[in-house]
């Protein structure tokens, strides 16, 4: 596949040298870990040197806090679970109204089935959280507070240091999704009221179906899958050796070119944004550009259809994403842009545009040249948009 790719945030490639540190795990180094000849123990150091890197790109203490999983998903899930066993007293979970749906599912299934309280912490028009409805909801029924380190739509990044140190003090567990974060926010799990933290292989250049949850030392924890003595018996199943090989390699690879990284990308993520929001009318950035990941842009065109503009914008050979998700016929914006209260008209042409480490200015000036074009192609067609006319209000509606 070939053309523009700036849907990073979804899935990244995976990196060439990454794939290079699996290939071994499939052909050469197959043994299964748990077994008690040299075949395995092979697998077994190179499974602890991956753990290692993931150590070190979190600054955490140690590297047995490390737990290998499937993936965000799977880890979210496992800190949520874990934490609602080991204080099985408590029945009231802190989240955000933001948050990605292994989060926000997991919590409304306990809400419905299992009687728990779920305090759904709102946001304001930039995607900050509201801190005092979020201590308001802090209380020692809490068993767990998970709130995510940076939204996948907006980028926007929330306070965690803050949010970790306020939940500690009555007494709750912190978790945080930092699927998004991890590889493009320097960390210091070491130093920090953390408890636990969800990453994901595919987000950071290793393949998908690979994960780890952070889980500090001392913090009481129970498995969601029970049946092996793997990873300390917090994960039980045979390990998945190449995916945690390259999980390896790619955290290595994040740590070393964080920060050399993060400014170019973060230029260039500038440069897409100060020329789209100056070449088109009626359009403005989602989230709060103080508080953003370096990679990720949303603007919100007006009056179209985020779906019509990723069509053409595929057509132009340029991948991009955006906030609606088709649901029962009917396009509905994302639960991200109806918490922020970005109006209907401009929710529904929210585009996400990610970068990362394999994006080029070449390509960012490619994609300036095109969405202008696009972005008029499609007003053109709009019942809701005519040049120099006064914009039909009666067409916004109110969030409830
Ligand atoms: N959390 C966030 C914030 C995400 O963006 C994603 C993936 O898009 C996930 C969790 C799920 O991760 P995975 O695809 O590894 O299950």
């Amino acid at each position: 596949m070939t053309g523009i790719y700036l849907d990073n945030n979804a899935t990244t490639r995976v990196d060439p040298d990454v794939l290079a540190e699996m290939l071994p795990l499939f052909t050469e180094h197959f043994g299964n870990p748990s077994s008690m000849h040299g075949f395995g123990a092979a697998v077994g150091g190179k499974i602890e040197w991956a753990r290692k890197q993931v150590q070190a790109l979190l600054g955490a203490a140690h590297d047995s806090e490390i737990v290998f999983t499937s993936g965000g998903t799977e880890s979210d899930n496992t800190a949520i679970l874990s934490a609602i066993e080991a204080y099985p007293k408590k029945k009231e979970i802190v989240t955000s109204v933001v948050e990605h749906p292994a989060i926000l599912a997991l919590c409304d299934y306990l809400e419905k089935k299992r009687g728990y309280t779920i305090h759904r912490i709102p946001v304001d028009g930039k995607g900050d959280l509201d801190m005092d409805a979020y201590r308001k909801a802090l209380s020692e029924n809490v068993a767990i507070v998970s709130i995510m380190w940076a939204n996948n739509e907006t980028g926007t990044i929330f306070p965690i240091e803050e949010l970790a140190t306020l939940a500690k003090a009555v007494g709750a567990v912190f978790h945080t999704d930092a699927v998004q974060a991890v590889g493009k926010i320097p960390m210091k799990l070491a130093d920090s009221a953390v408890d636990m933290l969800s990453l994901s292989g595919h987000k950071l250049h290793a393949p998908k179906g690979i994960g780890a949850l952070y889980v500090k030392r001392g913090l009481r924890f129970r498995p969601m899958l029970r049946g092996g003595h793997q990873e300390r018996s917090r994960r039980a199943g045979t390990e998945n050796a190449p995916g945690i090989v390259g999980l390896g390699a790619a955290a290595q690879l994040a740590l070393v070119h964080m920060t050399d990284e993060n400014t170019r990308v973060k230029a260039l993520r500038d440069r897409l944004e100060t020329a789209l929001l100056a070449a088109v009318p009626n359009c403005f950035v989602t989230g709060n550009p103080d508080h953003r990941l370096p990679n990720t842009c949303n603007i919100a065109f007006e009056y179209i259809e985020g779906e019509a503009i990723l069509l053409l914008l595929n057509e132009a050979g340029i991948a991009a994403s955006s906030g609606s998700a088709c649901t029962s016929g009917s396009l509905e914006p994302s639960h991200v842009m109806r918490a922020m209260g970005v109006p209907y008209t401009a929710a529904h042409g929210a585009t996400r545009f990610s970068l990362s480490r394999d994006t080029t200015e070449a390509e960012i000036d490619a994609v300036i040249k095109v969405v202008p074009g696009i972005i008029d192609r499609l007003r053109g067609l709009s019942p809701y948009w005519a040049k120099d006319a006064a914009r039909p209000k009666e067409f916004v509606p109110v969030y409830s």
